[in-house]
């Protein structure tokens, strides 16, 4: 009875591979079932088969690339950063940048991404977004945040979410300008003279120091105790009057910058005319020095090839003199006044305003930016302080030159040389052979021309002779900071 009831293990099994029929009566018709049925089953494999790639593809668990690029680590009022991104395969669906500080959280952006339709994929597989942060008008406050972006894909995983990808970057906002001001006093500056400043920041800066009209004199901390305290010398060149302006300015990390006038005076002065006169036998005797500098005037007539010296070479001279000024010391490597040329008579001034004649007519007119001293042929010439050699090489019209770094921006330059004795790198004390006199260079005869530099600019070396000029200028500011 129990048979008539249930099936047997194999009338269940030809149930499974024939639903629809009894019992196989008749194989050719079996057969003929089956084979319709299989095309069937084909066809919708055929046919299902394209959604199903398209189902996997969708459901792809590669996750969106993501890159910020902060400029900096600290924010000041407006600070504009880009965040990249990127997704190779469904693209990309959605941006959201917050900003975190505590317990907040600030949107900065949220930005969706275009799709093609249901069935297809995003547009945008690569993009970069520039986003300005901006965070007292967002309500936060300086201190530290967090830059929190995330960036979803056009996958179906997590719910149809997409995948994500999180960048975070922490960084200070600081909206408040540094604030700098003098604590030296006595600042009094001649034009074509050096000066210094002491002066206080509140806060640590990139950049701080002396402006003077559109130069710019780094000033440099660590000097003293206290590490708030820095000092910058600076300079007024010979071509800068009574009406320039000179104060303090600083920027901080942040990019806040702010500015403080010092009280100070300018002496202005007069610098005496001197005419030189190019005759045909100095051009003969110099002009084939600087052959190879000479090729683009190769063709022109001696008189213009010396202008070309006079001015093209005398301005790239100086142009590869400051490429070594930034190597000066932050500490002063002097001590004492600067030597001069023992022995020797001077030949021409700092700032002589030269008037160039060839054949009684002016040709040229330029400042000599130095001090011209004559002694023997050959003289030995003895560093003017301690320091280092920042320079030792032929440079053009200098000639044979030596520039010596005293710290703090204060260069000695020694030019003309018929031979030098010095290397770069080298230490030096006051008085220490550093070459001979002579005339190579833009030279008439065997002479040294001694200049001194307060960074970039050429500054009266008179000053730095003048025992009583460095302690009235630099030493008694810097003993009253230290005694304070
Ligand atoms: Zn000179």
């Amino acid at each position: 009875m129990l048979k008539n009831h249930c099936l047997t293990y194999f009338e269940l099994l030809l149930f499974l591979v024939n639903p629809f029929g009894g019992t196989i009566r008749n194989p050719l018709k079996d057969k003929q079932k089956r084979f319709k049925w299989g095309l069937l089953a084909t066809l919708c494999l055929i046919l299902a088969a394209p959604v199903g790639w398209g189902l996997l593809k969708r459901l792809e668990g590669e996750t969106p690339a993501i890159h910020m690029t902060l400029p900096k680590p600290v924010f000041g009022p407006s600070q504009p950063f880009s965040v990249s991104i990127s997704d190779r395969k469904t693209g990309l669906r959605h941006l959201r940048i917050e900003i975190i500080q505590g317990e907040k959280t600030h949107l900065l952006l949220d930005r969706g991404f275009p799709s093609t339709g249901f069935f297809k994929k995003g547009v945008i597989r690569e993009t970069e977004l520039a986003v300005t942060l901006e965070p007292r008008e967002m309500g936060i406050t300086d201190g530290n945040v967090l830059i929190r972006s995330t960036v979803w894909d056009y996958s179906w995983r997590n719910s149809s979410n997409g995948n994500q990808r999180v960048a975070e970057e922490t960084v200070l906002i600081d909206t408040v300008p540094p604030d700098i001001r003098a604590i030296s006093n006595a600042h009094n500056v001649s034009q074509g003279g050096a000066g210094l400043v002491i002066y206080r920041l509140s806060e640590p800066c990139s950049r701080s120091g002396v402006h003077v009209g559109t130069d710019f004199y780094p000033g440099a901390g660590g000097y003293f105790e206290d590490p708030s305290v820095y000092l910058a010398m600076f300079a007024l060149r010979v071509d800068q009057g009574r009406d320039t302006g000179i104060y303090l300015g600083a920027s901080d990390r942040a990019g806040n910058t702010s500015r403080a006038a010092f009280r100070h005076y300018i002496r202005p002065k007069r610098f005496p005319r001197d005419t030189i006169r190019i005759t045909d036998g100095f051009l003969k005797r110099k002009l084939p020095q600087f052959d190879a500098e000479l090729s683009p005037v190769a063709d022109k007539a001696p008189v213009d090839q010396f202008l070309y010296v006079n001015r093209t070479l005398r301005a790239s001279a100086y142009e590869r003199l400051s490429a070594v000024i930034p190597d000066t010391r932050p500490g002063m490597l002097w001590s004492g006044s600067f030597v001069r040329l023992p022995g020797s008579a001077r030949q021409a001034g700092f700032g002589d305003r030269r008037i160039y004649t060839h054949n009684g007519t002016e040709v040229d007119r330029q400042f000599h930016l130095g001090v011209d001293l004559a002694s023997v042929k050959h003289s030995p010439v003895p560093a003017a302080n301690h320091g280092k050699v920042v320079f030792a090489d032929a440079l053009s019209i200098y000639g044979n030159s030596v520039v010596i770094d005293h710290g703090l921006g204060l260069q000695s330059m020694y030019a003309h040389l018929s031979r030098i004795e010095a290397e770069p790198n080298q230490t030096v004390d006051r008085g220490d052979i550093i070459g001979y006199t002579g005339s190579t260079g833009l030279a008439g005869g065997d002479h040294l021309h001694y200049a001194m530099l307060v960074h970039h600019t050429f500054v009266n070396p008179l000053e730095w002779w003048d025992a009583k000029w460095i302690e009235n200028n630099v030493r008694n500011k810097i003993r009253a900071q230290r005694e304070r």
